[in-house]
């Protein structure tokens, strides 16, 4: 069974149970609306040994704040700031107390930099490798979320960032290569909060997602819950510097923001988030009537077996 059969499967079982009020499964993460028009959100990610890292492939300092990254991406995702965050860890005897606080510390940095209080969470003791789950909360505006399903036909597609680095990162450390610059990039994922929030706050901004398998399977996600599809200029893809074209339209764990907005604002959009950010804002493709993902070469398709990531 694949991890997303196994997720629809979920959805179905739970389907009849009361919602309380909660978006369902499917996003970047649920949703809860509260009353004076503001909303919580949460997100929960789960980093296992041997699956998500490498023990002796990173530091245990980069590894906690790398956990907490990847979950205020998923937040930032949604448009909104992440508020705080809890934290259940397994350990196995063979991690030392040196290495837990040094994880702690790593993520103490980051929860520093985004204002965002670790809150709570467990800690046990493991049979066999490390076990780190997060789980991130963020609060705004009802109106500022922005979901996967809300991409409309026509929209202008943009990636908020270059691709690739992460995915040829991970090539080198499985090469044994961990000294690299790429390898550091895969190991400290930045995730783009500000930039997310300021996304919320622009209507013209209608899905929104972050990038952790890859474009051309995340992608996949907004095309299927907006009922759409898209075509990709594949010479408009921001290759980062190391990476090459297939492995930043496949490679994940980018976490750069993918969003769709509406065409006729886009060139001021991407002028605006120049003048905020100092980056630009790429346009890779648009939104259309159709069904699933077309890449293009110079405005001719081409079919291309492209897939997401996998993990180690
Ligand atoms: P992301 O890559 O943004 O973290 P995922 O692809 O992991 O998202 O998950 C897709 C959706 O499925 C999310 O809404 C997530 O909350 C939900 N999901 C994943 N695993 C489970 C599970 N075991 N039980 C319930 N919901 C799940
Ligand atoms: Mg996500």
């Amino acid at each position: 069974m694949t991890e997303f059969g196994f997720i629809e499967q979920i959805c179905q079982l739970f389907a009849p149970l009361p919602d309380q009020g909660f978006e369902g499964i499917g996003d970047d993460c649920a949703v809860l609306p509260l009353a004076g028009g503001e909303a919580l959100v949460f997100t929960t990610d789960l980093l296992t040994e041997g699956v998500h890292f490498l023990r002796h492939a990173t530091t245990a300092r980069e590894l906690g704040g790398k956990s907490l990254a990847v979950n205020l991406s998923d937040v930032a995702a949604m448009g909104v700031k992440p508020v705080a965050t809890m934290l259940s860890i397994a350990l196995p005897r063979d991690a030392t107390q040196q290495w837990a606080l040094e994880f702690m510390e790593g993520y103490r940095e980051l929860s520093e930099c985004f204002g965002t209080p670790l809150v709570g969470g467990d800690t046990t003791r493991s049979e066999s490798g490390i076990t780190i789950n997060v789980t991130a909360i963020g609060r705004g505006a009802l109106s500022h979320l922005k979901r996967r399903r809300d991409a409309r036909p026509g929209d202008t597609i943009f990636v908020a960032g270059e691709l690739g680095a992460s995915g040829a990162g991970l090539r080198e450390i499985l090469a044994g290569r961990f000294d690299t610059p790429l390898a550091a990039v895969h190991r400290n994922p930045k995730p783009q909060v500000a930039e997310g929030i300021w996304f919320g706050e622009h209507p013209e901004v209608h899905a929104m997602m972050d990038l952790s398998d890859g474009l051309a399977s995340d992608l996949g996600h907004i095309l299927e819950l907006s009922h759409a599809g898209a075509e990709i200029d594949l010479e408009h893809i921001p290759v980062a510097a190391g990476a090459d074209l297939k492995t930043a339209a496949c490679g994940g764990e980018d976490y750069k923001l993918l969003l769709t907005a509406d065409a006729a604002s886009s060139e001021r959009l991407a002028a605006e988030f120049r003048e905020r950010f100092g980056t630009p804002l790429y346009p890779i493709g648009r939104i259309t009537r159709g069904e699933g993902l077309t890449w293009l070469r110079n405005g001719r398709p081409e079919v291309l077996d492209w897939r997401g990531f996998e993990h180690y």
